[in-house]
């Protein structure tokens, strides 16, 4: 187990799509990482691109709440639905510094898989789907900023540009040490 740097933004592999998990072995030693760099930093969800690994893998812990008393690991995630909508102001690990208010479905309909490769598909609600929708857009290659509007992009455009050039070489070096 090892705490790892969280890549910033910057770095193009938040900006790809992740690839399928195929070897959950590899998979399971990952997770442990992720959990210690996840909880190092105070997050509540990691998705593998964010150490710098290119697969359909987060983690996710809102045991802090009484909403779940256990942490998740979903591998191969697909959102199949949403319903509803909320609005909730939210940061990301790889954006540091930086708060945006996001508009997302209230409940998710997810298909994964777990750690040994068994299929499954659960419905989540509250903050657990917002954190889910979170991760999924890692995975995906998109951010919390994506979801601005243009007006309120312009706020944070300044502070996107200097995390650009002040992190996204670091984030390179990261990605080949991770
Ligand atoms: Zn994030």
């Amino acid at each position: 187990m090892a705490r790892l740097s969280v890549v910033i933004y910057g770095n193009s592999i938040l900006r790809r799509k992740m690839k399928p998990v195929e070897n959950f072995e590899e998979a399971v030693e990952l997770v442990d990482d992720m959990f210690d760099t996840m909880y190092e930093e105070n997050g509540i969800g990691l998705a593998a691109n964010q150490i710098g690994k290119d697969l359909n893998l987060m983690v996710v812990d809102i045991t802090h709440t009484d909403e779940w008393d256990t942490p998740f690991v979903f591998v191969n995630g697909k959102i199949l639905e949403r319903w509803g909508e909320s609005v909730m102001e939210e940061g990301c690990l790889s954006l540091p510094e930086i708060r945006v208010e996001v508009r997302r479905a209230e409940t998710v309909r997810l298909a994964y898989q777990d750690l040994s490769g068994k299929k499954h598909v659960n419905e989540y609600i509250g903050l657990m789907a917002r954190v889910i929708q979170h991760e999924m857009d890692h995975v995906n290659g998109r951010v919390i900023t994506d979801h601005t509007s243009s007006l309120q992009k312009q706020r944070f455009g300044k502070r996107l540009k200097e995390l650009e050039a002040s992190h996204g070489k670091l984030s390179e070096a990261i990605l080949k040490r991770n």
